[in-house]
């Protein structure tokens, strides 16, 4: 991938950022790759050389980095940093790296330091839960270690202490704690993943449509129904429930908007390669067609 730089920062940041964009070793797959949506890996794979990221878009990407080699500083005793574990899957090598290890009698805990968002704190992510217990997997496989505690050390982005909702965020660097996995969970996800991108990457060869990504995979927000009235610019009120937003607009003499859910992965082009979706461009095809 090649890095540009529109707005002319100094150049530390464009080699901090190519350095990074670069980070598995000699493995085939990356924790994080293996988690990614096949097509989004066999697309990245075919047109690296023509991607293009301008660094002053990988604020957030180069913070994270700044912060681990800031954090690298802090060494602390029984405390390993930043360690990459390879392992051999039935001829495939899967690797990770894992921010944090601390040794305790009990067990090793391992953490996991994410720069993120309240929302995105208060969601409970699946993938935090499936990366980590990888990570759990492969210390436990690899270094033959006990692993006694599973950890997200969140930095919340936009935390405001005033905001009283329960399940936010305490203060702007918060512990989560992650349930463990045995096991045989953890392998049986991995070889599902595996089996996954081996099985993209054959019918890719053989000139197949690549499988395409879920809603969930696009980040695909919620459909909803907005209640509104001639005259006014806001809507009285958004559903998702379609029946209940009906009713609601019979009540106000008014009508219902839909408005449909964005796939927020593909229009923000998070995934790095929508111009080159075939699934994404063909829905867009589609809408233009409509309007
Ligand atoms: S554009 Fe959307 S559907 Fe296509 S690879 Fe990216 S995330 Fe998946």
């Amino acid at each position: 991938m090649k890095i540009t730089n529109k707005h002319g920062v100094p150049q530390t940041f464009v080699t901090l950022a190519s350095k990074n964009s670069y980070t598995k070793g000699a493995s085939q797959y990356s924790v994080t790759e293996l988690m990614s949506p096949p097509k989004i890996k066999r697309l990245r794979d075919k047109h690296d050389e023509e991607m293009e990221q301008d660094v002053s878009d990988m604020l957030w990407q180069l913070m994270g980095s700044a912060l681990h080699n800031v954090l690298e500083n802090g060494k602390t005793p029984n405390h390993l940093t930043e360690e990459r574990l390879f392992i051999d899957v039935d001829g495939v090598v899967v690797s990770g790296q894992i921010d944090l290890q601390h040794d305790t009698p009990e067990g090793v805990l391992i953490t996991d330091y994410k720069f993120t968002s309240a929302w995105a704190f208060m969601q409970n992510k699946k993938e935090w839960e499936e990366q980590l217990n990888v990570y759990k997997w492969l210390v436990e496989s690899v270094k033959r270690k006990k692993v006694s505690g599973l950890f997200i050390c969140a930095m919340i982005r936009d935390y405001s202490k005033h905001d009283a909702r329960e399940t936010y965020p305490k203060a702007p660097i918060q512990m989560l704690e992650v349930p463990m996995w045995d096991a045989v969970q953890a392998e049986t996800y991995v070889r599902e993943r595996l089996d996954l991108h081996r099985n993209s990457k054959i019918s890719h060869h053989l000139g197949d449509d690549l499988m395409d990504c879920t809603p969930e995979e696009r980040w695909m927000s919620e459909t909803v129904y907005a209640v509104k009235k001639k005259g006014r610019k806001t809507a009285i009120k958004l559903y998702s429930d379609l029946n209940e937003a009906q009713e609601r607009a019979t009540k106000e003499n008014g009508y219902v908007e839909e408005r449909l859910g964005e796939p927020r992965r593909c229009t923000g082009n998070f995934c790095g390669v929508s111009q080159w979706c075939k699934q994404y461009q063909d829905e867009l095809s589609t809408r233009t067609a409509e309007a």
